[in-house]
Parts: structure tokens; C-alpha cells; sequence
């Protein structure tokens, strides 16, 4: 198919989408329609930007336009909650929804970040299951990892966090993950660095799941101690741009194998693609053509 053509809109396209905000610099619009128009669906992609206080109207929009289904990222991932019918297990258990499939009016709200960073993760040759995971940073994404890790069969999670906001949600997210699957799963301040030592030595995967390394802090890396590095330590990044964050130069540097947010990103929106559709993501066409 073409490079970023979409199909021709008829009577009878149907509007997939992302609300969020900010949002013009998403490569999600790119990536779907990309998608749809290589498998020849009948579905257009469009970003729109909606910010928390619009999200009540626009998503009353979306359900009695019968949009099949859309993307939700950031500020509002946790407020569109309330606002839906159901929600899938894992959406439950974070507490945010970055998708919504809408079946006849009926909103179903599923999180597939985790999904795509587990699937990205055995992609690159690691089945982490009855392993360990050390994991810095328990945000929005590092939550979404830490519970499907723990879906997944994952034994012990450790996560690391600052002693800021998020340390709450850290807390709560380690006790959803005892409470409700078999993995264990430990909270653990950053500047612990005897324990953090003694965490990434018993684990198969050290995972960056803060935005240490991105944006403003570019320059920066979220490792306590760089000795920590080791040769079979498989090290990921959820920070996609810059690809090579110093966080992966660092492990890459001390012979470890590396994973950037890029594979997370691909493979949540492919989850997406999958429950508003029904057809896989065409993956090798889209890694092509954006990656
Ligand atoms: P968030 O604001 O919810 O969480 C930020 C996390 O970083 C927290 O754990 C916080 O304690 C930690 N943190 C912030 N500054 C720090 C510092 N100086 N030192 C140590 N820790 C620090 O953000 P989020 O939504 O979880 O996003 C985190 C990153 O994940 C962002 O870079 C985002 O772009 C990326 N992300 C990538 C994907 C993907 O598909 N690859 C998906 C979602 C998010």
C-alpha cells in the first residue's frame, strides 16, 4: 500500500481515534492508519485533542457516534474511568485505561501499555516468567508494567521510586499485585542503594519505567549505581526518543543487551489495533515504514 495513504472515506468508514492533550506530535495517528490501510479496513485514525475538562462531552460523542474505539493517553487516562461501562482485568487493577473499544454504545475500557512492553520483551528473547524484574520508576507506565509482568507469571517485581507522589501509587500497586495474582512484588526507595545493589544481582531484567532521559532531563540517567551492570543483565528503556537514552548507553557499555520504548510502543498500539478490529497489526510493515 501506498506510504501513508488512507483508503478512500465512504458512507460507510468507521472513525477510530486518541483523545488526549497535548497530542500533535503522537505517531499513533501514523501508525494506524498505516495499519488499516495496508490490511485495506475501513476505518480512518484521527488525533483529537480533549483535555479533562472536555472528556465527559466528548466521550458522550464518541458513544452516540458509535466510534468503534479509541485511544486515551494523558491528562486522561485515570478521569475517563467513571465514564465507562467496563473494564478488562488488567485495566482494573492499574486503575487506567489507554484504550476503548465501543460495542454498540457499550464502553470497554483496557490498558495495554504492559501488554506491549511484555510482548516487546519476549520479542527481543526474554520470557521473564518465574524470573525477576527490577524495575526504577512506578507511574503510569511503570504500573502498567509492573501488573502485567505480574499477569504474566513474572515471580518478584521489585520497583524503585523517589520518595515524591508517586510513591503512594507505588504502594497501592504493590499491594493489587499481592492481593490479586501470584507474584510478589516489592516497593523500595531509589535511594536505597544496598538494596538496589542486592535487587538488580537476583534479577534477569532491570527496567527504566521513569522519564529520566527524555525531554528535560536528557542528560540524565535514573541508575543509583552504574557497578550494578552486568553482561547477562537485560536492560529496557520505556523512553523512545532519544532511542539510545544514557540509560542504555550506559548498559550497553558494560556489555548488557538493550531494549528501547519503541518495541512497547508498537506492540500496545497493535493490542489496540486488534481488540477495535479483530486482525492482527500487520507488524513488519509498520516497523518498516516508521521504525
Ligand atoms: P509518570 O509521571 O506517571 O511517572 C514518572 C516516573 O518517573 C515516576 O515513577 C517518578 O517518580 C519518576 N521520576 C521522575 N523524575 C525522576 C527523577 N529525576 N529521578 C528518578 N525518578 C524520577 O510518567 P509515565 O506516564 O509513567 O511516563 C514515564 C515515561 O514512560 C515517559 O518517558 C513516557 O514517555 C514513557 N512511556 C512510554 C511508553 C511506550 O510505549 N514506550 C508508554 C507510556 C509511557
Amino acid at each position: 500500500m501506498p506510504d501513508g495513504t488512507i483508503r478512500a472515506i465512504t458512507g460507510h468508514t468507521e472513525l477510530l481515534g486518541l483523545i488526549a492533550y497535548p497530542i500533535r506530535h503522537s505517531m499513533s495517528p501514523r501508525m494506524h492508519n498505516l495499519a488499516l490501510a495496508e490490511l485495506d479496513l475501513d476505518y480512518a485514525y484521527l488525533a483529537f485533542e480533549v483535555d479533562t475538562d472536555q472528556l465527559a462531552d466528548a466521550v458522550t460523542g464518541l458513544r452516540a457516534l458509535r466510534v468503534r474505539g479509541w485511544n486515551v493517553s494523558m491528562p486522561n487516562k485515570m478521569a475517563i474511568l467513571p465514564l465507562l461501562d467496563d473494564l478488562s482485568p488488567a485495566a482494573r487493577m492499574v486503575g487506567a485505561v489507554n484504550t476503548v473499544v465501543n460495542d454498540d454504545g457499550h464502553l470497554t475500557g483496557h490498558v495495554t501499555d504492559g501488554i506491549g512492553y511484555m510482548t516487546a520483551l519476549r520479542e527481543a528473547g526474554i520470557d521473564p516468567a518465574g524470573r525477576r524484574i527490577t524495575m526504577i520508576g512506578a507511574g503510569g507506565a511503570g504500573t502498567a508494567i509492573a501488573i502485567q509482568a505480574a499477569l504474566d507469571g513474572v515471580e518478584r517485581i521489585d520497583i524503585f521510586n523517589r520518595r515524591d507522589a508517586v510513591w503512594p501509587v507505588a504502594e497501592h500497586t504493590v499491594q493489587t499485585i499481592a492481593e490479586q495474582t501470584s507474584a510478589t512484588a516489592v516497593l523500595h526507595d531509589l535511594d536505597d542503594i544496598e538494596d538496589f545493589r542486592a535487587c538488580v544481582a537476583a534479577s534477569s531484567v532491570l527496567a527504566n519505567a521513569t522519564n529520566v532521559g527524555m525531554g528535560t532531563l536528557k542528560d540524565l540517567s535514573p541508575l543509583p549505581d552504574p557497578e550494578v551492570l552486568r553482561p547477562d543483565l537485560f536492560v529496557s528503556d520505556v523512553v523512545y526518543s532519544p532511542a539510545r537514552t544514557l540509560f542504555l548507553a550506559q548498559a550497553e557499555a558494560a556489555g548488557c543487551r538493550t531494549m528501547n520504548g519503541l518495541g512497547m510502543m508498537l506492540h500496545q498500539g497493535a493490542a489496540a489495533f486488534e481488540l477495535w478490529t479483530g486482525t492482527p497489526m500487520p507488524l513488519n510493515q509498520i516497523r518498516a515504514e516508521l521504525f
